[in-house]
């Protein structure tokens, strides 16, 4: 009997793990011991980091999207389908055509998503750039905003905990190139006491704030906006509100629907942080944004766990035992306008320290947008 692993949601952490895996069992494939199935609602893998370029117009469409069946090593069953259940006592995944896909081991990499339904009025009456439909709508706006106060507001939790800065500091460029700063009011709204989770990280940014006038406000959560004519006022579940005239908003995220139906508490999946198996089911390991690690929902974070579920995979099927530990590897590129950033890099014991920003680690990360479908292909 062949052993069937599969890998839910194609995207980085999908992805990266069933190319490792072709590679690594590749024997076994031919042999017909082992069957890798990965299943995605949707065809195209989207590289996600290039949605920030698109609100400026530095990213072209055609360049993030690319066919998953291309993307995956061709020993890869790629099945186009929306999970709607999973049902770990009888090690099935449920789909909504009405499969059902039997597993012996399960990797679980549905990622997290933007619920802007969340808070009354978001969806009306702000800007949310975390998906293309957002990212090219606010990029109209932008063309045609000629002064006023835009408001950057983030609620938690979200993925990628730096693109809310990233856009904040590349507004500041945008409207200085374009001759009106003088007429912007700049906001920062951040739902903790500090304007980043991570400390280092926020004690970083205040003065980069300050240096380019960004106002910022800690301890705003957004419970409610209001709107007429394109501007309005946010209401904050502490009892303030805050007017605008353009209101970009990085709403709360929550894991895919399927895991929520299937009882894991607002998709987020208990993980053990080491080993990355789900709690109390040896046979299911959980990859990227869906865990419920207190880590970054990140590509990177995606990326460096891939490596370890795929090892440890491997070491099961071919040895009967995981191999290697994740130690909480975390690494972000921070924009900080058109030309210059800086990174951090991070793990479960080593707190982040961000570097002076620099053209070089600009480029690097420009650099990296290119590159980043041999990652997904388990390459790089
Ligand atoms: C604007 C923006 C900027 C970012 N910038 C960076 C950055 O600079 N650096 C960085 O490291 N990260 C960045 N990220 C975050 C990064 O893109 C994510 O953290 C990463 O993609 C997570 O990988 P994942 O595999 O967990 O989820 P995803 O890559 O989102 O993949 C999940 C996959 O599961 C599929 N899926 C979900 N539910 C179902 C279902 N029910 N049935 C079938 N398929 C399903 C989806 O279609 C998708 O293909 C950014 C994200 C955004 C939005």
């Amino acid at each position: 009997m062949a052993t069937h692993v599969v890998i839910a949601g194609g995207g980085t952490a999908g992805s990266i793990i069933a190319n490792l895996l072709a590679r690594g069992l590749h024997r076994e494939i031919q042999n017909g011991e082992v069957i890798i199935k990965v299943i995605d609602k949707e065809e195209k893998h989207m590289y996600q980091p290039a949605l920030l370029y698109v609100v400026f117009d530095r990213f072209r469409e055609d360049e993030m999207f690319k066919d998953m069946r291309d993307l995956l090593n061709p020993s890869i069953i790629f099945i186009h389908d929306e999970i709607e259940e999973f049902d770990f006592n009888a090690n099935v995944v449920r789909t909504k055509s009405g499969k059902n896909v039997e597993y012996d081991y399960l990797v679980i990499a549905t990622g997290s998503n933007p619920r802007a339904d969340l808070i009354e009025g978001l969806n009306e009456h702000g800007d949310i750039f975390y998906t293309l439909e957002g990212a090219k709508k606010l990029r109209e706006k932008l063309r045609k905003f000629e002064g006023g106060r835009v408001v950057v507001s983030v609620a938690a939790p979200h993925k990628c905990p730096v693109a809310p800065l990233e856009i904040t500091f590349m507004l500041d460029e945008y409207f200085r190139a374009k001759g009106i700063r003088d007429k912007v009011e700049l906001h920062y709204t951040y739902p903790i006491g500090r304007v980043h989770a991570l400390e280092a990280v926020a004690n970083w940014a205040v003065p980069e704030f300050e240096k380019r006038d960004i106002k910022y406000e800690t301890l705003f959560n957004m419970e409610k906006v209001e709107g007429k004519d394109g501007s309005g006022v946010i209401h904050s579940m502490e009892g303030f509100e805050k007017e605008f005239d353009l209101l970009i908003a990085i709403p709360p995220h929550k894991g895919t629907d399927a895991l929520i139906n299937s009882g894991i508490q607002d998709g987020w999946v208990p993980t053990d942080r080491h080993l990355l198996k789900a709690e109390g089911h040896e046979n299911v390991y959980v990859c990227g944004d869906t865990t419920n690690l207190p880590i970054s929902k990140a590509g990177s974070t995606a990326h460096f766990e891939a490596d370890v579920v795929a090892e440890n995979l491997i070491a099961e099927i071919k040895e009967g035992h995981p191999a290697r530990d994740y130690d909480g590897k975390v690494m972000c590129f921070i924009e900080t306008g058109f030309s210059s950033a800086t990174y951090v890099w991070f793990n479960y014991t080593t707190p982040p320290d961000p570097v002076p920003p620099s053209k070089m680690i600009h480029w690097l990360k420009l650099g990296y947008n290119r590159v980043y479908w041999l990652t997904a292909r388990g390459i790089l």
